[in-house]
Formats: C-alpha cells, sequence, structure tokens
C-alpha cells in the first residue's frame, strides 16, 4: 500500500493534470463506466463537526475508493485547517488498500477543475470578464483554474464579507488581470462567466441581473439547504451538472425543483458535452449554469493520478498493510 501524505502534493500534481481528470472522469460517468455511491454526511455530535463520506467506482479508469473527511469548525484555532479529508483508493481486483492521499490540496484542485472543465465546454469563445462570487480559501484555485480556459482581460467580484476581497484582489494580480470590486448588479450585467463560490444558505444572484449569453459555474453549493443564485436563474438557464442525482438533492438545482421551475430531465450532464452526445451551449445568448455538487469520482481520479506521480519520482511511502 501507497502513503502519500498532504505536505507531499502541491509538488506533484498541476491543475493542468487536475483538468485532464476530472474532465475524463466526467465523461466515464456520462457514458456509463463510472458511478458514485450515495453520499454520507453527518452532523457527529462531537466538535461542531460535519463528517462523510463521497465514494465510487470507475471501470474505465479502475479507480474504487472514497474521500472521507469534512469540516472542524474548532480546527483554525488549533493552527489546522477546517476542512479535512483523506483519500483511500482500493485495488478493483481484489478489493486491498492500495493508497492513502491527502485529500485537502486535491479537493480545492478537483473543484476548481471541474468548474473550468464546464467553462471550456460551455462558456462562450469570447468570454473577456471574469466575476468572481466568493472570496474564502477555494475562490483563488476557481479563479486560477478559469483563467486558463479563456483570454479573460479583467476580473470583478463580490463577496458577502468586503474585507476578504483582498484575496481576489491578489489573485487576479498574480494572473496579470486587473480586479474591481463591483456591486452584485454590475457583475451580473458585465462578467462574461460567472462563479460562485460560497457556503450562503440564501441566494446571492438573481435572474434579472445576469446579461444574455453568461456562464454561471456555481460551485458552493453542495450540501441540502445551501443556495448560492435564485431559483428563477436556474429556471432561465440551460442547466448542466456533474451528476443529477446530487445536484437535484444537495445542489443548486435543489431549490428550482422544489419550487417546481425545472424538471430533473432539464438538467444535463457535463460529461454528455464532453462526449459530444450533448451540443452544449446553442447560441451566443443562451445563459448556462453549471451546478458542480462535488463527487466522489473526482476526488479519485486525482488522487489517483497522484499515487501515479509520486510513485514514479519516489516520493510514495510503501507500507506492508
Ligand atoms: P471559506 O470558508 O474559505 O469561504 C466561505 C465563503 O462564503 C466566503 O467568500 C464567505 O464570505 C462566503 N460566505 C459566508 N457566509 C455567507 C453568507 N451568509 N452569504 C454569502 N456568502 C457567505 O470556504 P471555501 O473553502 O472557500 O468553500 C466555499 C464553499 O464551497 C463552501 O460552501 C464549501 O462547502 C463549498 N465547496 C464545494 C465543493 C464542490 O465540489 N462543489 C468543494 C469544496 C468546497
Amino acid at each position: 500500500m501507497w502513503i502519500v501524505p498532504e505536505a507531499a502534493i502541491a509538488d506533484l500534481i498541476t491543475p493542468e493534470a487536475s483538468f485532464e481528470a476530472v474532465e475524463a472522469v466526467f465523461a466515464a460517468m456520462s457514458r456509463g463506466d463510472a458511478y458514485n455511491f450515495p453520499v454520507i454526511r453527518e452532523a457527529i455530535g462531537h466538535a461542531d463537526a460535519l463528517y462523510g463520506f463521497k465514494s465510487g467506482f470507475d471501470r474505465a479508469g479502475l479507480n474504487l475508493g472514497l474521500k472521507s473527511g469534512g469540516y472542524w469548525p474548532g480546527n483554525e484555532a488549533r493552527g489546522l485547517t477546517n476542512h479535512q479529508s483523506s483519500v483511500f483508493l482500493f485495488d478493483a481486483d481484489t478489493g486491498k488498500c492500495s493508497a492513502v492521499v491527502g485529500g485537502n490540496l486535491l479537493t480545492a484542485l478537483r473543484t476548481a477543475a471541474a468548474s473550468s472543465v464546464s467553462i471550456r465546454h460551455l462558456a462562450r469563445q469570447d468570454a473577456k470578464v471574469l466575476g468572481m462570487i466568493g472570496a474564502g480559501h477555494q475562490s483563488a484555485f476557481q479563479m486560477r483554474a478559469a483563467a486558463q480556459q479563456r483570454d479573460f482581460d479583467k476580473v470583478i467580484g463580490w463577496n458577502f464579507h468586503p474585507e476578504m476581497l483582498s484575496r481576489l484582489e491578489e489573485t487576479a494580480a498574480g494572473l496579470g488581470l486587473p480586479f474591481e470590486a463591483v456591486d452584485l448588479d454590475r457583475l451580473g450585467q458585465e462578467a462574461d462567466v460567472i462563479i460562485s463560490i460560497t457556503s450562503s444558505f440564501s441566494p446571492i444572484l438573481m435572474a434579472s441581473q445576469v446579461s444574455p449569453g453568461t456562464h454561471i459555474a456555481c460551485m458552493g453549493t453542495d450540501t441540502k439547504g445551501k443556495q448560492e443564485v435564485g431559483a428563477d436563474l436556474v429556471a432561465r438557464a440551460s442547466v448542466f451538472t456533474d451528476e443529477v442525482s446530487q445536484s437535484i438533492s444537495i445542489g443548486e438545482c435543489q431549490h428550482a425543483i422544489a419550487q417546481g421551475l425545472i424538471k430533473e430531465d432539464m438538467i444535463s450532464e457535463l460529461g454528455a458535452v464532453i462526449n459530444g452526445t450533448h451540443p452544449g451551449r446553442s447560441s451566443d445568448t443562451e445563459v448556462t449554469l453549471f451546478d458542480g455538487t462535488g463527487v466522489g469520482l473526482q476526488d479519485l481520479a486525482v488522487a489517483a493520478k497522484v499515487v501515479d506521480l509520486a510513485i514514479a519520482r519516489g516520493i510514495a511511502i510503501e507500507v506492508d498493510f
């Protein structure tokens, strides 16, 4: 069995490699070659923690396993990251545990890769302005991955806590892009691509604020009750997701479904667009929305890549298990 510690991962996997892994597994899911098992997420009644599992099997890549982890709000006071996760991989032929991989950085990379895949396949080619809603830990990864996909000349941003906007400004500067803090009306009017990555439980951006032709990647809603955009915006858009069952239960679509504004069969898999079985964007005025709920197979795909790289570079720790 191989162990790849959290501290080794930053030097092993690039955003580009994460993109390839996530794009490939979305395609495999849509072909029926890979599937996720139901998500478990529990408030454990200790340390105010939320803990759970995301798991699945990719028959094409032979990745079997799970990501275990959650959110410990008291960690920061102890000098630890609040989000904690580890990925366990198993040999698909024998069931033996084949690897344990630190999952914290991988979570940010695979989440950023997912919205980046959606931008590659759904945003207008001439998109110039990137709009960011959210300025927390994930937002910097999201912005950097998005910038790989289109020739943006500006980033604009809004955050519920304005004092955090400096993270967006610094990240944009690192990409050589100007940044401007704006209100939500301007953000919706001017942005060609919008990424929302917040822990909001009420809608931030509404349909009336968004210009025709925009692509929106809603990445923060991964739990029942969370919501980043109005259900009216989901109803106005052509909606794509990583996995439909998660989209309607824990993703952004849960609200539009509950209000009867959309039906499940109106939500398409992003993998179908990657595979060419769905045409994707149909016009320059269509609003497209990607509901990125975060699936276990994304974690397995990037973790498996990390294990291969770590073995090849002699960094993986081998344990008789
Ligand atoms: P973080 O704690 O670092 O940042 C939280 C962000 O949400 C900040 O921008 C904050 O200002 C904003 N926020 C907090 N309360 C808000 C409110 N009431 N209304 C509007 N905005 C509010 O978190 P993070 O690590 O950046 O993660 C952001 C979100 O992304 C979380 O909800 C997390 O669960 C989710 N996430 C999703 C995936 C996925 O695969 N879809 C993966 C990782 C994280």
